[in-house]
C-alpha cells in the first residue's frame, strides 16, 4: 500500500473512531482511587506531636497553635500542622508517618487556583469552634 493511501485510511478511521482526549473540565477526569491528593489532619485525632511536620521532605508543614477555643485533652501542646498546597509535592509521607493516622486523604487533584491554598480551613471545619459546629 502506497504510503498517501496509509495515510487516508489513518485519517478515515481516526474520522469514526472516538476520541482519544476527554474535554476536561466540562467532564470529569478519572482519576485512580489511589492517586495521592489533597490531604488534612483531623484535629479530633491529631495528637500535635509534629512528626509530619519533621519528615516532611518539602518543608510544606508548619506547626500552628490550635483556636484559644479549642481543647482536646489528646493534644496537650495545642498545635496542629498546616499543609502548604505550593509546596507539599504529595509523597504522603505525612499521612505514613502519622501515629493515629490523624490525615484525611483523597484523590483530589485539580487544586490550581489564584489563591494561595494551605490545609487550615479545612481541618479547622473538623472541629467546632468549643467542640461545636
Ligand atoms: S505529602 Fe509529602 S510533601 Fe506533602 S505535606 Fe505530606 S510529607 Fe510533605
Ligand atoms: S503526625 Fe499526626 S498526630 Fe502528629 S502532628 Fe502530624 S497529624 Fe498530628
Amino acid at each position: 500500500m502506497s504510503p498517501k493511501l496509509k495515510l487516508l485510511r489513518e485519517v478515515i478511521s481516526n474520522i469514526f473512531s472516538r476520541p482519544a482526549t476527554i474535554q476536561y473540565p466540562r467532564e470529569p477526569a478519572a482519576v485512580s482511587s489511589e492517586y495521592r491528593g489533597l490531604h488534612y489532619p483531623d484535629l479530633n485525632k491529631c495528637i500535635g506531636c509534629s512528626l509530619c511536620m519533621v519528615d516532611c521532605p518539602a518543608n510544606a508543614i508548619k506547626m500552628v497553635k490550635l483556636p484559644p477555643d479549642y481543647k482536646n485533652p489528646k493534644n496537650p501542646r495545642g498545635i496542629y500542622p498546616v499543609v502548604d498546597y505550593g509546596k507539599c509535592v504529595f509523597c504522603y509521607q505525612c499521612v505514613f508517618v502519622c501515629p493515629v493516622k490523624a490525615y484525611i486523604t483523597s484523590n483530589k487533584f485539580d487544586m490550581a487556583d489564584y489563591a494561595t491554598h494551605n490545609s487550615q480551613a479545612l481541618s479547622l471545619k473538623t472541629i467546632g469552634r468549643g467542640g461545636k459546629e
